[in-house]
């Protein structure tokens, strides 16, 4: 870009006030002296006097802009001392949170394990145990139910939950503000971690939530209500999931891998069939004291002298439609032998019933000695798969024991072939028993949903490896 002319005038006036060459500044004289042009010169610098006189002037409005700059930056300090303290008190606090379920023990978690990425996370088996939801799954698939056959079921590392059969994508509300972002469940072997803000609208009825910012206390409890109108006697308010909160992905849907042909109408039967079931139970895994299954239901099915026995109530409807199906294809004497049994009556079994038995047969043991034999052909209270609720043994009129003579029944025949369609799988394989670490069990069978009894079924495996298959 060219450089503008000045005007004529600005020229005339520079001449005008040109300054004597007497009284040259020291640095024009020595521009002068070594013959430089004086027009290199800054036109600021014209006397001496003029020099001085706007030296003055030039430091009186340097102390003043001094001045103001100082006091602003007094204020700003001050302001900004002071917006830091509010700030200060005003940060989210990120001291332990503190858990409280209904009426029992607080207890803590860290901030950084109750906190991460933001979203304040929820231990749903806690929640489950608290508040007496069936839960059932693996280390990597848990479901829990509550009242009104509504149930949530969680995936680990799965952008996704099922609410009601319902499949809506995971999100969480941030702890301190802003909008939903996706999220996913945390699931191990001993946690089921899940956004807080995701589990409180999955709640319909049944739960109360309250969230203290300021001491990081999160308390839940169960809703009562006074039965009858009598304030004196208060009962827990049955607890529903709902998924009206959230939009329903539909779950693609896959060719069916198995054809399932069955001898006699199963449709009243199907729903419970096909309800996966993958709640392990071994040596490794034992069931708390506390796991009672929340749904058992009676068998009405041919049992042992027609004892009561109790299973959860998908297993003991698909038990149901198998003993049906047997007894249609001209199988009758199959029965059942056992079903639940809870953590008291193992323990009973192993240190009194056994333990006696063995002492009786063996005076000269000791306690140690007894405990191994026992341990033999007994499960160690909280390792006996019954306990889940999911397991059925069964026998035959023409068995006088329970003992792999079943393996030679017509019975065990067809159980071989037809308890996957039913979800039921033989538990302990005569060729898996260094995995279950339990002896081959022909009688011993298991639920759990027919699509996972059926990969079990034809990959012949076990449930251990099938599980660290589907985790891996
Ligand atoms: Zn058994």
């Amino acid at each position: 870009m060219k450089k503008k002319k000045k005007p004529a005038e600005f020229e005339t006036l520079r001449q005008e006030n040109e300054p004597r060459e007497e009284s040259l500044s020291f640095e024009e004289m020595t521009l002068l002296r070594s013959g430089e042009d004086r027009s290199k010169l800054s036109p600021h610098d014209t006397s001496d006097r003029a020099h001085a006189v706007r030296f003055v002037r030039k430091n009186k409005l340097v102390t003043a802009a001094a001045i103001v700059i100082a006091i602003a930056l007094l204020a700003g300090l001050i302001g900004g001392i002071l917006f830091f303290v509010s700030w200060l008190d005003s940060r989210p606090s990120t001291a332990d949170f503190t858990v409280i379920l209904g009426e029992e023990k607080p207890y803590t978690i860290p901030y950084g394990d109750a906190v991460r990425g933001g979203i304040l996370y929820v231990d749903m088996r806690r929640i489950a145990a608290y508040a007496g939801m069936t839960v059932g799954g693996s280390d990597t698939r848990m479901s829990f139910a509550a009242q009104g056959n509504t149930y949530l079921r969680f995936e680990n590392d799965s952008e996704y939950a099922i609410i009601n059969g319902d499949r809506v994508v995971l999100t969480a509300e941030p702890l301190d503000g802003g909008n939903a972002v996706p999220a996913k469940a945390i699931i191990n072997a001993s946690e089921c971690l899940v956004p807080y803000s995701f589990f409180k609208k999955t709640v319909s009825v049944g739960l109360l939530f309250r969230l203290d910012r300021d001491t990081n206390t999160l308390q839940i409890k169960r809703a009562t209500y006074a039965l009858d109108g009598d304030e004196d006697n208060m009962v827990a308010a049955d607890i529903l999931f709902h998924s009206a909160n959230f939009d329903i992905v539909p779950e693609v849907t896959e060719p069916p891998k198995y054809e399932y042909v069955y001898t006699i109408d199963m449709t009243p039967y199907l729903d419970s069939i096909t309800t996966e079931n993958l709640l392990l139970a071994n040596k490794q895994n034992p069931l708390s004291e506390a796991y009672v299954p929340a749904d058992l239901t009676e068998l009405t099915c041919a049992t042992a002298s027609g004892r009561e026995l109790y299973l959860c109530r998908d297993a003991a409807t698909a038990l149901h439609g198998l003993m049906e199906a047997m007894i249609a294809d001209g199988i009758t004497d199959a029965y059942i032998t056992s079903a639940y049994r809870s953590y008291d009556r193992q323990y009973e079994l192993f240190f009194t019933t056994y333990y006696n038995k063995e002492k009786a047969a063996h005076p000269e043991w000791t306690d140690e000695q007894i405990y191994a034999q026992v341990l033999t052909y007994s499960a160690y209270p909280g390792t006996s798969e019954h306990q889940t609720g999911l397991c059925v043994d069964f026998m035959t009129s023409t068995m006088h024991d329970l003992d792999n003579s079943f393996a030679s029944t017509d019975a065990a025949a067809w159980l071989r072939e037809n308890a996957y369609k039913f979800g039921f799988i033989l538990r302990y394989p005569e060729d898996k028993v260094a995995i279950t670490q339990y002896s081959y069990e022909s009688w011993h069978y298991r639920f759990v949903g027919r699509d996972a009894a059926s990969d079990i079924h034809f990959s012949q495996v076990c449930l251990e490896e099938y599980l660290s298959a589907s985790a891996s």
